[in-house]
């Protein structure tokens, strides 16, 4: 019998996939290899699942989270996600904070796991009591409360030192020549980039970040790509580790998701669609440098289920200036 004792037993060892047609590139057997990593086969759908272990188990071995003890966090989206089946699993209670203005989809998700959601109104300073910033700091000040904070946690990053970047280098059979990701908290990119490069010093670290996020140098201006880009540095970003950011524009992260749905059966969220469409630019250069051995794995981080309102909906992408064509990737570059 094959079966594993835990969902917790499934997260991680996801799969690469070669990306072809969406590469535009005139013979698809010429050119580099771009391979995507598909971090939404992990159980709670991203990513994130794995920074939730990690960060959980260190705090259970340093004593910060004891049995019975409350994980409170100020997130709505993937990580919350990882966190509430992490803490289902292992027996802890779990509270999440966020502002009014997250969908109720979201919460909804959070709380089919078991979680609790406390809702806090935007329209309030945050001196107020009622602010996000102020029940999150009084919930985690709490006894028996720990707060396990993916800005500035190291093993978020540490996650991805430890088995992310070991499976791309195993996958790849130490090939791997650039590596491409979003960058949000910095985690992914800090720990992956940092194992390849010990690896193989030669391998290149690409950040992806949407223009206006301070990683492509904005000053966090807003954009609409979710999960990525800050407004300040988080402690989690090392900024040694990546050769070079390229800055994608909300209209090419949108319209290249739509293209990775429509033509990779690839169902994925906003942010994969930013990383992807960076790594396809890369190995355009690459091919017209004639470095057509270069092997790019590039990591999509969630599922485009979580957008299905969003992305996926002409609507809400004629709302903001997309044009439903830019969408479907008849056209690559439209203005914001
Ligand atoms: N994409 C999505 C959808 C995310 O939720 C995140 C995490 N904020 C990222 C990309 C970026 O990953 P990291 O925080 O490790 O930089």
């Amino acid at each position: 019998m094959q079966y594993a004792n835990s969902v917790l037993d499934l997260i991680g060892n996801t799969p690469l996939v070669r990306l072809s047609r969406t590469l535009d590139i005139d013979d698809p057997e010429q050119g580099p290899l771009v391979l995507a990593k598909i971090e939404y086969l992990n159980p709670g759908g991203s990513v994130k699942d794995r920074i939730a272990t990690r960060m959980i188990e260190a705090a259970e071995a340093s004593g910060e989270l004891q049995p019975g003890g409350t994980i409170v966090e100020p997130t709505s989206g993937n990580t919350g996600v990882g966190l509430a089946m992490v803490a289902q699993q292992k027996g802890y209670r779990c509270i999440f904070v966020c502002p009014d203005k997250v969908s109720e989809d979201k919460r909804n998700v959070l709380k089919a796991y078991g979680a609790e959601v406390v809702v806090c109104p935007t329209a309030v300073a945050p001196e107020h009591p009622d602010s996000y910033y102020n029940v999150s700091d009084r919930l985690s000040s709490q006894p028996g409360a720990w707060k396990p904070d993916q800005y500035s946690n190291p093993h978020n990053p540490r996650s991805h030192y430890e088995t992310t970047g070991p499976e791309i280098w195993e996958q790849t059979d130490g090939r791997i020549t650039h590596f491409v990701c979003g960058v949000g908290t910095g985690g992914t990119i800090t720990g992956i980039g940092r194992y390849l490069k010990e690896q193989n010093p030669e391998v290149r670290v690409i950040g992806a970040d949407p223009a206006g996020s301070v990683y492509s140098g904005g000053t966090g201006r807003p954009y609409l790509v979710e999960g990525v880009g800050e407004d300040f540095w988080p402690a989690c970003y090392d900024p040694d580790i990546a050769d070079r950011i390229i800055e994608v524009s909300d209209a090419d992260s949108f319209a290249f998701t739509r293209r990775l749905a429509r033509e990779e059966a690839l169902l994925v969220g906003g942010s994969s669609g930013m990383a992807a469409y960076a790594a396809k630019q890369l190995a355009a250069e690459l091919r017209a440098e004639g470095r057509d051995d270069a092997v790019v794995v590039v990591l999509l981080p969630d599922s485009g289920r979580g957008y299905l309102t969003k992305v996926f909906n002409d609507e809400w992408l004629g709302q903001y200036g997309f044009t439903v064509e830019s969408a479907r990737g008849e056209e690559q570059t439209v203005g914001e």
